[in-house]
């Protein structure tokens, strides 16, 4: 953003970080920054996430634990919730999440006994790697 117009992306330059993101990777952590803009900008806390399967979003997740009143409804958890619902299961074999900050005990919990297969967070798409239950 801060290099738009200058011809110049940032993110294309060589450099020593330890991630080597994929664009399509990229792509999700900058959804799950969306989520926490809308979050935000809704007036909740600034966590947003997504989860993805088979290389596209099926479950989107802004922070609704203000507007919705409900102190269990973290990014990651409204993400597994719309994922779930869409795909009418609870098994989420074969997902990925991507989240703004790292998923708390409770969410990382959540995903685990979902069958989330791995978790990245923060803007660098640090590998949480799988999901555990303890
Ligand atoms: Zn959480």
């Amino acid at each position: 953003m801060g290099l738009a117009g200058s011809g110049v992306a940032g993110a294309m330059l060589p450099h020593a970080s330890a991630f080597a993101l994929s664009d399509r990777e990229r792509q999700f952590i900058a959804e799950a920054a969306r989520m926490k803009r809308e979050a935000v900008a809704d007036g909740d806390q600034p966590f947003g996430a997504v989860l993805v399967k088979a290389g596209a979003i099926i479950g989107y997740g802004p922070s609704r634990v203000i507007v919705d009143r409900n102190p269990d409804a973290h990014a990651e958890r409204v993400a597994l919730w719309d994922a779930q619902k869409r795909l009418g299961t609870t098994d989420m074999a074969g997902t990925v999440m991507y989240s703004t900050s790292r998923p708390c005990a409770l969410c990382e919990r959540a995903l685990a006994a979902a069958n989330v297969d791995r978790m990245y967070f923060g803007p660098d798409g640090a590998d949480g790697g799988k999901p555990r239950s303890s």
